[in-house]
């Protein structure tokens, strides 16, 4: 029969060293894994690229650094290219990291994107902490695999607006998944099979067979089980947040595990913009980095296991506060109450304005990165717009599955504007164009994007590209146009709290008390701001935890005193 087990691949100096290590990853791994390994790296890039050649899947690569001829990260360059999903990890002897040469190979083989870590060689069995790590790089290839284990398959056209926002919602969500496109064999089956052949709009099919046709947001997280509604006699709350990114979910855990009876409102899915981030490699504690949809996942469960109610799917509309609490009116819901308020409602992208490129929007058209479309336009050139970390970070990611990143900027330099690791790691990428100058200025393209138009900005001459993507990332705008007008705001739509309301000593004016706003108060007493929705925020993921867990501690300040607590507007 044949062997369809995914493959863990060793590169190793010498026959022992190579021995030693096949023998503890076999040990281990041989009921669900291949082990196999190569000392000349010539053989090893051979042997892997009949292996990609044959389809098979290479689940994770371990390479020592110092290899006849050449060294591990050249070849782990050249792995990444073979197999890009596979996990590559340098295998280094204990304290080795001391070694000059071997520190700097680690370095830049993680800026450069050519490793995701490395890996102490294994000693005595069992090396709990060598399996440990490797279990890791296999759970984290398994997450970004299409196969085992689905909970839903979804039918839909592949340039499909709705079909993408489907997409990205369960790869934020973290549901395993599978996407076909109605139009392919194996599509028209599907839809066959469940009696939706004529269907255009997006069809999921669950793993126990019940079937969604075009389902809303709310149906599909009922779907898996996740409650979209409140209990009746659930409407009031110490304190309710709005928006379930990093300041928000922080907010979430630190208030329920402090013992506040605490709601979160969340528009769509948890997560925010981080979620949508393929790689956060600067968020203290996760040396390797961490995805953005599992850090807001592992938070969502964190401030659920302390006793946080949410509400996906719904928007909050208004906030009233004219009555003796705030009451926030919640779309598809009745209204809730609440002594406090937490807006942690973030920013998005700003728009590109193109409207043929609008029209496109989900149909190879992309604000953000949207980890779920990656795979879409595998072998084609895709076009990234943007010059900030977020842009860079989004080429680099992108560079795994397009044949080409053309990441276009208008300024003439990314000095002032992304991080130096990250553009060294564009300037080292084969497959990477940084292109200064430029902004895109129009496109099309029969069912999805096909063609852009580039314009020159010195010399107005402009040009026609093929792109099977376009990646927008082009500054954002925050969430804040819901809000009254008592909570005051900066020109551009931040929210403004503390010290930033007072000026020259004096409160802002209609504050009903006579203590300043708190530090993450707004100008209405009760409602607090945090995260990239306020004026003067990092928009770090960081600093978004730091106000989430703030705020709490303020919080608890207002609500020790409910006496002295005045209604919100005095
Ligand atoms: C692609 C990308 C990569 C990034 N990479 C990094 C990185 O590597 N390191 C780093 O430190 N930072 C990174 N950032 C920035 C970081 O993600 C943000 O600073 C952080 O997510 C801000 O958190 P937040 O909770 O304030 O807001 P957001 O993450 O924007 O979350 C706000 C939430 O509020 C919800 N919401 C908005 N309005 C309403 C409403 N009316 N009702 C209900 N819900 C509402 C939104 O749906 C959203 O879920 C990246 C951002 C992006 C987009």
């Amino acid at each position: 029969m044949e062997d369809t087990r995914p493959i863990i691949f060793v590169v190793e100096c010498d026959d022992d060293s190579l021995d030693n290590v096949r023998r503890a990853l076999s040990r281990r791994y041989d009921a669900d894994y291949r082990v196999l390994g190569e000392c000349a790296p010539q053989s090893a890039l051979a042997a892997l690229r009949r292996l990609r050649d044959s389809g098979e899947e290479v689940a994770v690569v371990l390479a020592g650094q110092w290899l006849e001829g050449t060294d591990g990260i050249r070849v782990m360059e050249e792995i990444g290219e073979l197999h890009p999903l596979a996990k590559r990890a340098l295998l280094i002897d204990w304290g080795e990291w001391a070694d000059r040469p071997t520190a700097e190979a680690i370095f830049e083989g993680m800026a450069h994107d050519h490793l995701d870590y490395y890996l102490i060689r294994p000693v005595e069995p069992p090396d709990e902490h060598f399996h440990r790590l490797v279990g890791d790089f296999l759970y984290e290839w398994s997450r970004g695999r299409a196969g085992a284990g689905l909970e839903i398959t979804l039918v839909a056209e592949q340039w499909s607006a709705r079909g993408h926002e489907i997409r990205d919602l369960l790869a934020r969500t973290g549901v395993p998944h599978r996407f076909v496109r109605s139009d392919g064999a194996e599509g028209r089956r599907l839809l066959a099979e469940v009696g939706r052949s004529d269907e255009r709009a997006p069809v999921g099919i669950m793993r126990e067979g019940q079937v969604l046709v075009d389902p809303t947001n709310v149906e599909l997280i009922n779907a898996f089980g996740v409650d979209t509604a409140l209990e009746e006699d659930r409407r009031d709350f110490d304190v309710v947040i709005v928006g379930a990114g990093p300041a928000g979910l922080t907010a979430a855990v630190y208030a329920s595990s402090e013992g506040l009876s605490t709601l979160v409102l969340e528009r769509e899915v948890v997560g925010g913009q981080a979620g949508s981030s393929s790689l956060i490699r600067n968020y203290l504690g996760f040396s390797r980095g961490i995805g953005g949809a599992e850090l807001a996942r592992n938070a969502y469960q964190q401030a659920w296991v302390f006793g946080t109610r949410f509400l996906l799917a719904h928007e909050a509309t208004a906030l009233r506060l004219d009555g003796p609490r705030p009451v926030l009116e919640v779309s598809g819901e009745d209204p809730v109450t609440a002594s406090t308020v937490v807006l942690a409602t973030g920013i998005s992208y700003r728009r590109i304005g193109v409207p043929a490129l609008e029209e496109l929007t989900g149909a190879g058209v992309f604000y953000g990165t949207s980890i779920s479309e990656a795979s879409a336009i595998s072998d084609q050139p895709v076009y990234v717009v943007g010059g900030g970390n977020s842009a860079g970070q989004a080429a680099m990611h992108l560079c795994r599955y397009a044949s080409k990143v053309t990441l276009a900027v208008r300024g003439e330099t990314l000095a002032d504007s992304m991080s130096q690791y990250l553009r060294e790691a564009l300037e080292a990428t084969s497959n990477v164009e940084v292109r200064h100058g430029v902004e895109v200025v129009n496109g099309g393209g029969r069912s999805r994007l096909e063609t852009l138009t580039l314009r020159d900005r010195a010399s107005g001459r402009t040009e026609a590209v093929p792109a099977a993507g376009l990646f927008i990332l082009i500054g954002a705008q925050p969430h804040t146009e819901w809000l009254p007008a008592e909570i005051a705001r900066d020109p551009g739509g931040y929210v403004l709290t503390g010290s930033d309301l007072v000026r020259h000593g004096r409160v802002p004016e209609g504050w009903p008390l006579e203590r300043p706003p708190l530090i993450l108060e707004t100008s209405v007493p009760r409602v607090f701001a945090v995260g990239d929705v306020r004026t003067g925020s990092t928009q770090r993921v960081a600093s978004a935890v730091g106000d989430g867990s703030v705020v709490v501690e303020q919080l608890h300040r207002l609500l020790a005193e409910p006496a002295r607590l005045p209604s919100p507007l005095g």
